[in-house]
């Protein structure tokens, strides 16, 4: 019985390392999984939906995505448009914190160049040292909506690798503010994004693999790849980044389709490619629900064989659709 007058202590995990976690795991393929902040105006309940389902396959840790802000024109009485700057998922620390105590389970939140200044970054950081929140996907975020390039606020990054290095100072204590000596050393374990299929701005794939390992030196510590179709993308990058001497783990990232839009839609947004055979079976579905059927019979294969290989864990977009992902991974764990 607590006698004491203070509070009972409330209880709390261990926060680990994503690399500590696939250290541990030896040869075992761990799962995890990727979520969206809900629209604002949502709760956590919409994300503890998504969740429940999938915390019986023990996800070791989750990644929640953030969302820079996007200009929309909304015309005004007057027939003018008005410019109005509008974040339409917020809320992406709250919600690692959130899922940190209410699942004792490791949260990842991604950081983002767009939209932040070096400062509204270091604090950021702070907030999330302060949280012991112990991972960080260090991203640079695409160009808005309307914007033909990325464009970094003003006092803010241009590059991923920029981001890395802030994170990285602050792992050996060191501050933007330069007189502060001594200053607390952060212990962030930083992961960042990786293109099987090059990122679309990259001239080619060598290049995109230097600017990769760059960030390696940079300090960070895993790789998580964007969703790819055909498992060859995958094998075929991870040995030329082993040839070009990156070392870290490389998680792949996978999305079940579910929906006939998607066909057209990943593509366009995420630069990926599907192979021909998936494009042909999926030409001779006349629903979504026949589309989802493929689309999970597709990732388990996949899986499977990613697993076969030995990969480190098997990482899956939600989406915000919990049911077909746990359609899949309860095909495998
Ligand atoms: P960078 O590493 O900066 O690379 C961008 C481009 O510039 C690449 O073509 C690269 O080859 C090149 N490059 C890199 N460094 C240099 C340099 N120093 N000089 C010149 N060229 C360089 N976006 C979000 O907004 N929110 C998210 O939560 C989010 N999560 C993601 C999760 C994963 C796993 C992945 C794969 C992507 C995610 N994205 C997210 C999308 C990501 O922000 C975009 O793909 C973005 O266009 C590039 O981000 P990056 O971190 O790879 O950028």
């Amino acid at each position: 019985m607590w006698t004491s007058g203070r509070n009972p202590p409330v209880p709390t995990f261990a926060a680990m390392k994503v690399t500590e976690y696939l250290a541990q795991a030896e040869d075992r393929t761990l799962v995890s999984f990727e979520i969206l902040p809900p629209l604002k105006g949502g709760g956590m309940d919409a994300i503890f939906r998504i969740l429940d389902p999938l915390m019986d396959f023990k996800p070791p840790f989750i990644d929640v995505t953030y969302h820079r802000e996007e200009f929309l024109y909304v015309k005004r009485e007057s027939g003018y448009y008005e410019k109005v700057s509008i974040r339409k998922r917020p809320g992406t620390v709250g919600i690692c914190a959130s899922i940190m105590h209410h699942y004792g389970v490791d949260a990842v939140p991604h950081l983002i160049c767009g939209g932040f200044t070096r400062e509204e970054t270091e604090n950021a950081l702070i907030d999330l040292n302060f949280l012991k929140v112990q991972n960080v996907l260090a991203l640079r975020g695409d160009s808005r909506r309307f914007e033909d390039r990325f464009n970094p606020e003003e006092g803010g990054h241009a590059f991923a690798i920029d981001l890395v290095r802030q994170i990285s100072d602050m792992n050996h204590g060191r501050y933007l503010d330069e007189n502060i000596r001594d200053g607390q050393k952060t212990d962030f374990c930083i992961g960042i994004a990786g293109y099987p299929e090059k990122h679309i701005e990259a001239p080619n794939m060598e290049t995109d693999i230097q600017w990769t390992k760059a960030k390696i030196e940079a300090g960070a510590h895993f790789i998580v790849t964007q969703m790819f179709y055909d498992n060859r993308k995958y094998f075929d990058y991870v040995a030329r980044c082993r040839a070009a001497g990156i070392t870290v783990p490389i998680i792949p990232g996978l999305k079940p389709l579910t929906r006939m839009y998607q066909l057209n839609a990943i593509p366009r947004k995420f630069f990926v490619h599907f192979p021909e055979e998936l494009i042909r079976e999926a030409s001779a579905c006349k629903t979504d629900k026949a589309l989802a059927e493929l689309g999970v019979a597709w990732c388990v294969a996949q899986s499977r064989e990613l697993r076969d290989h030995g990969v480190p864990c098997l990482h899956y977009y939600t989406m915000g659709d919990a049911d077909t992902t746990r359609r899949v991974v309860e095909q495998l764990f």
